[in-house]
């Protein structure tokens, strides 16, 4: 494989941006290697600048549920773009959007949005100290809400890289209100939730995607349910991957769950910047302007966005929309489970081998693109071509039948 251009790409955009990248993973810690530098996207495939092609299971990490570029998203961003791409006001694609996915979550009634998931996070934990009037917050290692202050204990995804519990730049003062307790262990989280007084919230992945792909028992998170409603904390389901990516209600009405507060992300703004984060009106009512806790945005709601996220959840609305995705996924994961641990939920999957960096750099060089660490999920997206999900599918059996 030739990558001239990208080693040149990358060498000068180390000169001007820290390590290259704006994104840590990006940069493709550990692999001593040139990271890919994108050009272009088109279905379920990725080119280079120097032109060579991968297939792509990282999907702009699950934002790309219809792949890279669908028609009719490009066709929605593109007219709104036309008309304007941002006012700073008011605007009936931001109202359209809200309905839309008010429509879909039952446990929303208002939703606010603002640019990435980590704002979305720090502005619904804020909300919940605001509403109850407390100040803990209760996450749970390994999950991963975005890189505020707050939340850098313990965290999965890159912040795994560190080596460290946390970052460095962040005071013990901002984060001695935060605990991080094992993920799905029903007995020590219960008895701690009940042992504390002071809780705000409680923030959970309810499918983890930050360590890999970890589906929790039902029983943990109906005990967080449970144990936060006698306590009065907010219970705050972090469903930035998960929202429309398990189907139409998420993992909230894959488990039967109604949380307090739920934070979106990626597929919602359909490969532009939107989040949000939504629950009932007691709650949402807190915030500025009619309630005292603020929480404001430039770019928030952005009338691209909104278009963009509105043309991808017409699309994924189509019957069977869902069905079809965990058949496509199902092509590379049931006949790699029986060769390697795969754990899976729908359209999200994680290989554990033994040596990850191996298995990313043997599938890159045969042109398929698996996110950069163990750590993260790999997604499949409507435009992945059955051809191109066997060719993966037989590259990862010849590969592990190797490594055997
Ligand atoms: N929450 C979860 C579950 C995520 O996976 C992520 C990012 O991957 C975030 C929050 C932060 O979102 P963003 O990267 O848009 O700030």
């Amino acid at each position: 494989m030739q990558r001239s251009l990208s080693q040149k790409v990358y060498a000068d955009a180390c000169g001007v941006i820290p390590g290259g990248v704006n994104s840590p993973v990006r940069a493709f810690p550990g692999l001593n290697m040139t990271p890919l530098i994108a050009e272009r996207g088109e279905g379920d495939t990725v080119w280079d600048v120097d032109g060579n092609a991968y297939i792509d299971y990282c999907g702009s990490w699950g934002a790309l549920i219809l792949g890279h570029a669908h028609p009719s998203v490009v066709a929605a961003a593109v007219s709104q773009v036309e008309n304007g791409s941002t006012f700073g006001m008011a605007t009936p694609f931001e109202h359209a959007l809200a309905a839309e996915i008010v429509r879909h979550l039952p446990s929303i009634e208002k939703i606010r949005f603002v640019s990435s998931g980590t704002e979305a996070t720090m502005s619904a934990v804020r909300l919940a100290r605001g509403f109850t009037g407390k100040s803990v917050v209760i996450k749970f290692d390994g999950n991963y809400h975005g890189h505020s202050d707050g939340f850098l204990i313990r965290a999965g995804s890159g912040v795994t890289l560190l080596g460290a519990a946390s970052s460095q730049g962040v005071p013990e003062d901002l984060v001695k209100n935060t605990v991080s307790l094992p993920y799905n262990n029903i007995d020590s989280v219960r008895t701690f939730l009940r042992t504390q007084d002071n809780i705000a919230a409680v923030i959970v992945e309810p499918v983890a995607g930050n360590m890999g792909v970890v589906i929790p028992s039902k029983a943990f998170l109906e005990m967080l349910r449970e144990e936060t409603s006698k306590i009065g904390a907010v219970l705050i389901f972090d469903e930035v991957i998960t929202g429309f990516r398990l189907g139409l209600g998420g993992a909230q009405d894959y488990f039967g769950i109604v949380p307090d507060l739920t934070c979106l992300g990626k597929i919602i703004g359909g490969g532009f910047p939107a989040a949000a984060f939504g629950g009932p009106c007691e709650i949402m009512d807190y915030l500025a302007p009619q309630g005292p806790v603020y929480q404001a945005g430039t770019l928030s709601g952005n009338p691209v966005a909104m278009c963009a996220g509105l043309a991808t959840l017409h699309e994924v609305q189509k019957p069977g929309f869902y069905a079809e995705l965990e058949r496509k996924t199902k092509i590379i994961t049931e006949p790699v489970s029986k060769v390697a641990q795969v754990i899976t939920l729908g359209s999200m999957f994680t290989l554990f081998p033994p040596h990850y960096k191996n298995l990313f750099l043997q599938l890159f060089e045969r042109g398929i693109y698996f996110p950069p660490l163990q750590y993260e999920a790999c997604f499949v997206s409507s435009a992945h071509t059955e051809a191109h999900l066997e060719a993966t599918r037989d590259a990862l059996l010849e590969i592990f039948n190797n490594l055997i």
